[in-house]
């Protein structure tokens, strides 16, 4: 029997994801199982979050860290941010597992094995305490509140995507007004509720779904939104605008098919299970989707953006600048695949920054000063 049956073969995965590094790190202490992956440094060092998850398999983490951190190397690209890509994933030994100082302690001493190339922040399971936390034992974390900065990322990233859909509103040949239009929402978490309040704020009517009864009676209550009810599927209602602001993988053939909507536009990250297929079969059904990354980058922007060393002002304006960002790659994909066209839009910012970053002897990237 081998040794390592169901392990899948690491480098090559890597390799078809164009991977530059993933590490894998085991806490005796606290049992912490972490992996880090850097999807890419060509335009600087990566920020993402750290998703802690109860994976059914170590193949199942490392498959998530891959694809969401190859998503953030496009999400920064495509935001025009002087940043990689890269996430972290934490395999928690069960769904109750409750987050500790001493866990996140461990999370943040592997973080800064990488001397800041990879700056870890919050994800699913992870709050700014936590991310202080981790910032006790390294200074490349953001969004904590007291030992680290930036805070919750989610109200920037409703934003961002609030922009996103006007845009998906003028790309669509519409007014960009909300006072007329209902807008479906999977998932009044962090995002989707604020989302959820700036649309009732615009005028829209909301119709929410979370599986979570209280978090949806909250944004019933608190919003005026309306409840779906248990016989109805959230994804066949007749909406102006579908927002998937809760999982991954929800636009797949079958629910796709059974789309009632003119636009998609939400806050969660890789939407589409099958990114190449699923991109073609929405723009065949005449649905306009906003790509993932490009809509939910408020929150990354705002992060990296003090990481940077922006102003508030600048930041702000970056948020705004999603509205045409969206705009601009829904006009590049000249009635196909929007996802495929925003994946070469955000190619093409890292070749000419990469170009650039070469132009200009900027070094190893790393912040040290160094001319190599
Ligand atoms: P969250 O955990 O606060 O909220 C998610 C909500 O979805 C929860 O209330 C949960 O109960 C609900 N949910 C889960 N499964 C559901 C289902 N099948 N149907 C309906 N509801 C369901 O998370 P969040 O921070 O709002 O993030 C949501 C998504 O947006 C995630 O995919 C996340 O990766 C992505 N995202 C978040 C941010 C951010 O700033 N928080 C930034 C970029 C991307």
């Amino acid at each position: 029997t081998p040794r390592f049956p169901v392990v899948m073969n690491v480098l090559e995965e890597m390799q078809s994801y164009g991977h530059e590094r993933v590490a894998f790190h085991h806490d005796a202490k606290t049992g912490l199982k972490a992996i880090i992956a850097i999807h890419s440094t060509a335009l600087g060092n990566a920020l993402g979050g750290t998703r802690r998850w109860a994976y059914a398999s170590e193949n199942d983490a490392l498959f998530d860290v891959l694809r969401l951190s190859e998503g953030m190397t496009y999400k920064a690209a495509a935001s025009g941010l002087a940043m990689g890509g890269a996430k972290s994933v934490i395999i928690m030994p069960n769904a109750g597992h409750q987050p500790t100082e001493a866990e996140a302690r461990a999370m943040g001493r592997f973080v800064d094995t990488f001397a800041g190339r990879y700056i870890a922040a919050e994800d699913v399971g992870v709050s700014p305490q936590y991310c202080d936390w981790m910032a006790l034992e390294t200074k490349h974390v953001m969004g904590g509140n007291t030992v680290s900065h930036g805070g919750d990322p989610s109200p920037f990233t409703a934003l961002g995507c609030f922009n996103s859909m006007k845009a998906c509103l003028a790309h669509t040949g519409r007014k960009v007004d909300f006072s007329n239009l209902t807008v479906a929402i999977q998932g009044c978490g962090a995002t989707g509720f604020k989302l959820a309040k700036l649309l009732r704020q615009a005028g829209a009517a909301v119709l929410v779904t979370d599986v979570h009864v209280p978090t949806m009676k909250r944004a019933v209550e608190e919003l005026g939104c309306v409840a779906l009810g248990n016989d109805k599927n959230l994804f066949e209602e007749k909406v102006d605008i579908l927002a998937p602001c809760a999982l991954g993988g929800v636009l797949d053939a079958k629910t796709i098919a059974g789309l009632k909507c003119q636009i998609v536009c939400g806050t969660a990250n890789n939407q589409l299970r099958n990114p190449n297929e699923d991109g073609e079969a929405l723009a065949k059904r005449g649905i306009l989707y906003s790509p993932d990354f490009v809509a939910n980058a408020g929150g990354l922007i705002r992060l990296a953006g003090l990481y940077l060393g922006m102003t508030e002002a600048e930041i702000d304006h970056k948020i705004t600048e999603i509205e045409h960002t969206t705009a601009a790659v829904l006009a590049q994909s000249g009635g196909g695949s929007t996802g495929a066209a925003a994946i070469a839009f955000a190619k093409a910012k890292i070749a000419a920054g990469a170009a650039k970053k070469q132009m200009a002897g900027a070094g190893c990237g790393a912040g040290c000063g160094c001319k190599a």
